[in-house]
């Protein structure tokens, strides 16, 4: 398996503190290509991407986590999300590019918001606000996990050359040690993971983050998962997009133009719907108001 792609679980021996660490490259590639985001925002996506993954890996269940946010600076929306699986996507809307920005509270300008929805395949999504008092999003998202979460969570996070790593790290309920040396442990690894660099996170091989931080106390590894770019579009929620417009948009649309071409925001494939596929919408939407 590249060691490029992949989630890496891990826990420590005796202890109720697990973790996970991210590397993600070519996954990112069908969210930034051919897009000319600016470098930082550029950052940021690749960040938000590795982080949804990580948080991903902390659902019991079946389903979708995304990040959002919103506001009046030159990022105007950020959006990624993952599948409990590891199938990821993300994009940036952005309005202008003055190329100063020293902190996500820069990119996103006043009046911001960020929210993570989670959706499971089955029963009620939930959503809760990410504070935005952190510096960075990893700061951003530690906020989140103090203020609702019970599990302890610490995140770190890093991003540049087209590659993306992240590292979270959980206290998990009291099960096989006493919750005085889960706190011990907990103090110990997080302080240990204080020290790693961005650089490190997102250059050295995983194996060889997780030895030189955790030599002391190795924990153990299950085999590492795949993580991979992943779209939900299809032509068929496309074509529904375009029949939701109305026969009579449609019309005008098929007056003026041979073929219609949509392309996804997400992942830039594109849908051609030609003169034929509108005029069977038109007649489909002639129908149904019968
Ligand atoms: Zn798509």
């Amino acid at each position: 398996m590249s060691n490029a792609d992949i989630k890496q679980r891990f826990l420590f021996p005796d202890s109720d503190i697990r973790g996970e660490i991210v590397r993600l490259e070519n996954t990112l590639a069908p969210a930034l290509q051919q897009r000319g985001y600016p470098m930082a925002m550029e950052g940021l996506l690749s960040e938000a991407m590795a982080a949804v993954v990580l948080m991903a890996g902390t659902l019991k269940f079946r389903g979708r986590l995304s990040l959002q946010a919103r506001g009046e600076g030159p990022v105007s929306l950020l959006l990624a999300e993952s599948t409990h699986d590891n199938g990821v996507r993300g994009l940036v809307q952005h309005r202008k590019d003055d190329g100063q920005y020293h902190s996500l509270a820069d990119m996103l300008g006043s009046n911001a918001i960020m929210a993570l929805t989670i959706r499971p395949d089955e029963g009620r999504q939930y959503q809760g606000v990410v504070p935005l008092e952190g510096e960075n999003l990893a700061a951003c998202l530690a906020g989140y996990f103090n203020q609702s979460e019970q599990l302890p969570t610490r995140l770190w996070l890093a991003a540049g050359n087209g590659r993306a790593a992240g590292l979270l790290i959980q206290r998990l309920p009291e099960k096989v040690a006493s919750a005085e040396d889960n706190a011990l442990t907990w103090e110990h690894v997080t302080t240990l993971a204080d020290t790693l660099t961005m650089e490190e996170l997102l250059d050295l091989p995983v194996e060889t983050v997780l030895h030189r931080l955790f030599h002391e106390q190795p924990p153990q590894l299950p085999a590492p998962d795949p993580v991979a770019f992943s779209c939900t579009c299809s032509r068929e929620k496309v074509a529904n997009t375009l029949i939701s417009l109305g026969k009579e948009e449609l019309q005008s649309i098929l007056d003026e133009q041979e073929a219609v071409t949509i392309s996804c925001d997400f992942c830039q494939s594109n849908e051609t719907f030609d003169a034929v596929d509108l005029d069977q919408m038109i007649h489909a939407l002639d129908n149904t108001d019968q």
